[in-house]
């Protein structure tokens, strides 16, 4: 790495050094910088700011519980950078939530947010507080009680959240709902919201369709299409079930599926009406992957090893591996057996699910490699044809905002793909992401001088 780059990165772990998903996030942006440094040196006092964010927010959540006990959570908000717009990202709630991990996610934020051509800045949040198990009730006192705090830091034109792991539907409801009546205002303060108050058409659907579209894209580069790929999925949460749909749609057939707990293989293909099944389960019902098994024959399902390994999710065949679950759910090891069973393209559904030795093997060996700032970019610019939708007081049609949601896709795939061949990288996506997501921010940065 750039010696200058690499004093930066010094100073990230020198300043937080129990911080390392953050770190990561940071060395993956900052490995690929240099090219652009060199042609741009004027960009490279940027960097040290970039890699600071603007205003970290914690909070203190306490809940009461349905048999009236009290608890205590920790609540997040890293407001990262506003260089091209106000904050937007998800809200998180999941036990193993830090300021780590959401700053990993915040900063990643910011290069998607730039690459979707939105005026979106870069943020994020969220609770150690776990869902699961958890009554309505419970849910909806968390939620209350969070956004009691949140709704100091967050509007429509500063900081706009929106869902991610463990929030969905019915908590950004609650939360909106107490939002509304702190505030006294009806506002698109958060997206991912109902259809009823508010919400956009395809939101849902957004991150695992546009991951898909993306792959899609990346095929085409080498005369290839889902037209009877294989593909394995992990995890079997919003960004999974919607990959899953676009699959089938463009005529791959999914294999297989996971939760926290374990996965499944369904060798004959998980058809419409098994997915179908399997939002009942996951939407309402709430219940495990393993019930798919029970329920459809000629299913195996295989419970999740505490160390991952090659007879995992992983070492299924496959033409196409769409990670979906979570940060570096799929390691070096799983890397090397899909591409000994000659995977096609690996394209991150989930925010930096592939650790960097597994990417690395990925664009060592051929394997075209998406990196989710760019391929699961469509569920923030879907979020952001939602703040466009609410700003107008107006909705668009199902096809209206598919239809946008794939040129945005696209766009993202040119915009990458060229940005990569300028600087002589062709088909290094992880470059060209990093490099297209960073050229924007800078040049904005510049621009408003040292605040
Ligand atoms: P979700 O609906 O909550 O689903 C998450 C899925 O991943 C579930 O199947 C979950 O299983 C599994 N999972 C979570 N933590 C895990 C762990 N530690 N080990 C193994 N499996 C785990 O969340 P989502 O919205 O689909 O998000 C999935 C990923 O996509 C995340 O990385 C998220 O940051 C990223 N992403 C989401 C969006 C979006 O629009 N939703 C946009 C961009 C990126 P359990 O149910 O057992 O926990």
């Amino acid at each position: 790495m750039n010696a200058s780059l690499d004093q930066a990165f010094e100073g990230v772990k020198r300043r937080d050094p129990d911080q390392p998903e953050f770190h990561q996030a940071v060395l993956e942006v900052l490995e690929s910088l240099g090219p652009v440094i060199e042609s741009h040196p004027e960009y490279l006092e940027v960097v040290n700011r970039l890699v600071e964010p603007e205003r970290l927010i914690h909070f203190r959540v306490p809940w009461t519980d349905d048999s009236g006990a009290v608890h205590v959570n920790r609540g997040y908000r890293i407001q990262f950078n506003s260089a091209i717009g106000p904050y937007k990202g998800g809200l998180r709630f999941h036990p193993t939530v830090n300021s780590s991990i959401l700053k990993f996610l915040a900063f990643e934020q910011i290069f998607k947010n730039s690459l979707t051509g939105l005026p979106l800045g870069g943020g994020k949040g969220g609770s150690d507080f776990d869902p699961k198990g958890k009554s309505d009730a419970e849910i909806m006192r968390f939620c209350q009680s969070f956004t009691m705090e949140l709704f100091r830091h967050v509007g429509p034109d500063l900081d706009i959240p929106a869902g991610d792991i463990g929030v969905g539907h019915r908590e950004i409801g609650y939360m909106f709902g107490m939002y509304k009546r702190l505030a006294n205002e009806f506002t698109g303060v958060l997206t991912g919201k109902g259809l009823s108050y508010g919400g956009s058409l395809i939101r849902p659907e957004a991150t695992g369709y546009g991951a898909v579209y993306f792959a899609r894209e990346m095929l085409a580069t080498k005369g290839k299409s889902f037209d009877g790929a294989k593909v394995s999925i992990s995890g079997s949460g919003n960004v999974a079930r919607y990959a899953a749909e676009k699959v089938l749609q463009l005529g791959g057939k999914p294999v297989t599926l996971s939760d926290s707990s374990g996965w499944i293989y369904d060798s004959s293909g998980i058809t419409e009406d098994k997915l179908a099944w399997v939002n009942d389960l996951k939407c309402n019902r709430r219940g495990r992957i393993k019930e798919y098994a029970e329920h459809f024959s000629g299913v195996t399902y295989t419970a999740a090893e505490p160390e991952p390994s090659v007879n995992g999710l992983w070492g299924i065949v496959a033409d196409v591996a769409l990670p979906c679950a979570t940060q570096n759910e799929l390691n070096v090891r799983e890397a090397e057996s899909l591409i000994a069973n000659n995977v096609l393209a690996v394209v991150e559904g989930a925010n930096m699910p592939c650790t960097p030795e597994a990417v690395e093997a990925f664009r060592n060996n051929g394997v075209l490699f998406a990196p989710g700032k760019a391929s699961n970019a469509g569920g923030v610019a879907t979020s952001g044809l939602e703040m466009s939708q609410n700003s107008m007081r107006m909705g668009w049609t199902r096809e209206e905002v598919e239809q946008k949601l794939e040129g945005i896709m696209v766009g993202i795939h040119t915009n990458v793909s060229e940005t990569a061949a300028r600087y002589g990288r062709e088909g290094d996506y992880v470059f060209g992401a990093n490099a297209a997501g960073f050229l924007k921010v800078a040049e904005a940065m510049l621009a408003q001088g040292v605040v």
